[in-house]
């Protein structure tokens, strides 16, 4: 069996022990597949960031393992060029655009991370026009970032991000600022990253509509993950959702209220299409009756 791209065992994280009595992360266990699109939920506070800057490396845990492609993390024991190129294989986006755009100009805000890590300069242009390429803001690479929408924005951080050629991507709520056209932008690059070119793609979200595109969803509360699974898993016990401060799916959430009105319907649904073929066949066996 091949080895898992991330493994985390038994990892927990507390910031300040005397004030926070509940550690952020708490006794975290997990793997994930290279390749894979995973979606992480939550409640305010229940530690997604937390788990997401232990994984990239911004934070250390304060007991249990990480281990990337099979190699432990562990910042003591690393050398520089270990740490650099762990970290470049794992980029994150953040939720405020602004915050991440550096320089004035697109194309070279674009730049600043392959430059930083030291890419000869004809390479960097061609990873520029690329990454521009792949977000589908080629035209925008002479603009100032400032001018630019939301989703536009974040576009631009995904392709800074991409020019450093990661293995994996982290949105950490990289949607919450966007109006609907920006978020949809957005989550429309994550699943074209993942499905073209095989990146790993993990994103937080307390959009669910968002989690549901993702192959797997990992429910966190109180620094634990309480639930984990396909989407259609995850979404098929309303209870546990709600219980962990989450809304349900809309599609879910009206097949719910049709059972509760005594209609009879079998079966999950967290897609318009399946919530639709879902209503069709009850209204058919309805019809035939
Ligand atoms: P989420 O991203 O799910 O909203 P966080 O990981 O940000 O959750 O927070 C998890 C817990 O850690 C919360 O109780 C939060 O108050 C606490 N926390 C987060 N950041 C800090 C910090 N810099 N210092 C102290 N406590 C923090
Ligand atoms: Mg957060």
């Amino acid at each position: 069996m091949s080895q898992p791209f991330i493994k985390v065992e038994n990892v927990s994280y507390s910031y300040d022990e005397e004030i926070n009595l509940i550690p952020a992360v708490s006794g975290v266990s997990l793997e994930i597949e290279e390749g894979s699109y995973v979606a992480f939920a939550g409640r305010n506070g229940s530690g997604k960031s937390t788990f997401a800057k232990l994984l990239n490396m911004i934070l250390e845990p304060s007991d249990g393992k990480i281990y990337i492609s099979g190699k432990e993390i562990d910042v003591n024991a690393m050398t520089d060029a270990e740490l650099m190129e762990t970290r470049r294989n794992i980029g994150m986006v953040f939720q405020n655009p602004d915050n991440q755009l550096v320089a004035t100009i697109v194309e070279d805000d674009v730049a600043f991370g392959p430059e930083n890590l030291g890419v000869p300069s004809d390479e960097i242009r061609r990873r520029v026009d690329d990454a521009l390429k792949t977000v589908g803001m080629s035209e925008y690479a002479k603009s100032e970032p400032q001018r630019l929408s939301g989703g536009q924005k974040q576009r631009i951080a995904i392709a800074g991000i991409i020019a450093m050629m990661p293995k994996c991507i982290i949105f950490d709520e990289s949607t919450a600022m966007l109006d609907p056209s920006g978020r949809r932008e957005v989550v429309d690059m994550m699943e074209k990253l993942n499905r073209e070119y095989g990146i790993t793609i993990i994103t937080i979200t307390h959009y669910m509509d968002e989690a549901v595109r993702a192959d797997r969803v990992i429910v966190m509360d109180g620094g634990r993950v309480v639930m984990d699974g396909t989407p259609e898993q995850v979404y098929a016990e309303p209870e546990k959702i709600r219980a962990a401060g989450l809304e349900l799916p809309q599609c879910a959430e009206l097949v719910c209220r049709l059972r509760e009105k005594g209609i009879k319907l079998d079966g999950c649904c967290i897609t318009p299409e399946s919530c639709a073929e879902l209503i069709c066949r009850a209204l058919e066996v309805t019809s035939n009756e």
